[in-house]
């Protein structure tokens, strides 16, 4: 049961993401979720657009999810991992070495996406240690995203993050000119020409290069050219820079190849990864590197890599994430993507047309309407539960990321909604 009086609990104690306390938008109370829709306390059921951020990509509720949970409950929740490992984190750092690119191979465990850009900081700050040098500057692109953290804010889109807000704290890195070249466009190479100045610019005192392959995610929902992405790792490569991908959104499928790296044939030095890593179920995430970057490391000072939180390799987490990454593995996901892109495609890129849309774009399980105003938040998401979808737009971005299970009479669902909101002006800010 929920209560009137629990939604206002919620609403006077309670914060949500990027929220007031004085003034704080709806929120909407769901109580059960299975397969592709959210089941609301008053019994409606919605169709979910959103996989709970990139996350819940099986879908929820999943029989094979919650028997891994269930068997690895009864066994233990969870132990420290300082001087214990167990068969969970053996099992999942195997799965995921096998799968991801071979040069990497060391794998550090943690408790979310945040967390795990953290680590893929400190990693190449400790590398350069380990090399004897002091290199502390990032360089990485404009509109980009990586986590709320500060490390990790540091290197998000300076006026996305309020940089000015953090003014005399947060670490000052190097940006470059976001990617201009969408994916589908044809290739400029002056695309690469500031990243490249800057590079040459500043290599020495650059300890990483880190950005999110391929799309650009809460920065804006941009899909950029693989080729920028090839010349990102050629110029790393020229200065010997370490290349941090943080594959925290795009990774398991979710762009049309298991990791985006892959649309530019690259391989990272570091690779990040969450969301989609538990199917969604619990929080988790990882940190892959090479033997070198790992040895080297181990040779600053420090003599080792100074990072351990409490939950590191929690089981549960590990567990549910090693069935979902065997669902993975059991290979329905390039058809269910490759369907949802084209329905997506056929649905969404008329809508480019439509007098309140600058662009609509779609890519793997990724469909975007991008407004010329911005969205009225408040008054958008009203409408959308109304018609019995759960979208959730921001800024003027309404996208759609849905479970890879999704039917396509669902995915209608979605799509039309998202097509009937943008008849309604008060959906927007004047
Ligand atoms: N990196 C990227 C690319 C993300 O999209 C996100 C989350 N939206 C993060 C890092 C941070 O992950 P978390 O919210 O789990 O800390």
């Amino acid at each position: 049961m929920f209560t009137q009086d629990d939604l206002r609990f919620d609403r006077q104690h309670i914060w949500h993401p990027y929220t007031s306390m004085r003034d704080p938008l709806p929120c909407y109370p769901v109580v059960a979720a299975h397969g592709c829709t959210l089941q609301l306390a008053d019994g409606r059921e919605l169709v979910d657009g959103m996989s709970s951020w990139w996350a819940a990509i099986h879908g929820y509720n999943h029989p094979r999810l919650n028997q891994a949970l269930q068997q690895q409950m009864a066994q233990m929740s969870h132990v420290m991992f300082g001087g214990i490992t167990h068969p969970p984190a053996v099992e999942l750092s195997r799965q995921l070495i096998a799968m991801t690119p071979e040069a990497l191979e060391c794998v550090f465990l943690a408790d979310s996406g945040s967390i795990a850009v953290e680590v893929s900081m400190k990693m190449a700050l400790q590398y350069w240690l380990g090399r004897g040098e002091t290199r502390q500057k990032f360089l990485t692109l404009q509109r980009g995203y990586h986590g709320d953290t500060f490390a990790a804010m540091s290197v998000c889109d300076p006026e996305n993050s309020m940089h000015s807000l953090w003014r005399g704290y947060l670490p000052e890195h190097l940006f470059a000119r976001a990617p201009q070249c969408g994916f589908d466009d044809d290739w400029d190479d002056n695309d690469i020409a500031d990243f490249a100045r800057l590079i040459e610019q500043h290599h020495r005192s650059i300890a990483a290069v880190i950005l999110e392959p391929i799309v650009q995610g809460a920065g804006g929902m941009r899909f950029y050219h693989p080729r920028y992405l090839q010349q990102v790792r050629t110029l790393c490569d020229r200065y010997g820079l370490l290349l941090i991908a943080d594959e925290i959104a795009t990774g398991f499928g979710r762009s049309g190849k298991l990791f985006a790296c892959e649309h530019a044939g690259i391989t990272p030095d570091i690779l990040c990864l969450g969301k989609a890593l538990t199917g969604g179920t619990l929080t988790l995430s990882a940190t892959l590197t090479t033997r070198d970057v790992a040895d080297t490391i181990s040779r600053s000072a420090a003599g080792c890599f100074m990072h351990g939180p409490t939950f590191m390799g929690n089981p549960l987490a590990c567990a549910v994430a090693v069935e979902s990454l065997k669902l993975i593995n059991e290979g329905h996901w390039p058809a269910q993507v490759a369907a949802i892109e084209q329905q997506l495609r056929a649905e969404l890129l008329p809508l480019r047309d439509h007098p309140m849309v600058a662009d609509a774009r779609v890519l793997g399980a990724i469909g975007v309407i991008e407004t010329h105003q911005p969205v009225n938040m408040a008054a958008l998401q009203q409408f959308f539960v109304e018609r019995g979808v759960w979208i959730r737009p921001f800024g003027k971005l309404i996208y759609l990321m849905p479970p890879y299970l999704i039917s396509a009479a669902q995915l209608t669902q979605l799509t039309a909604a998202l097509s009937a909101a943008l008849a309604v002006d008060g959906h927007f800010q004047p």
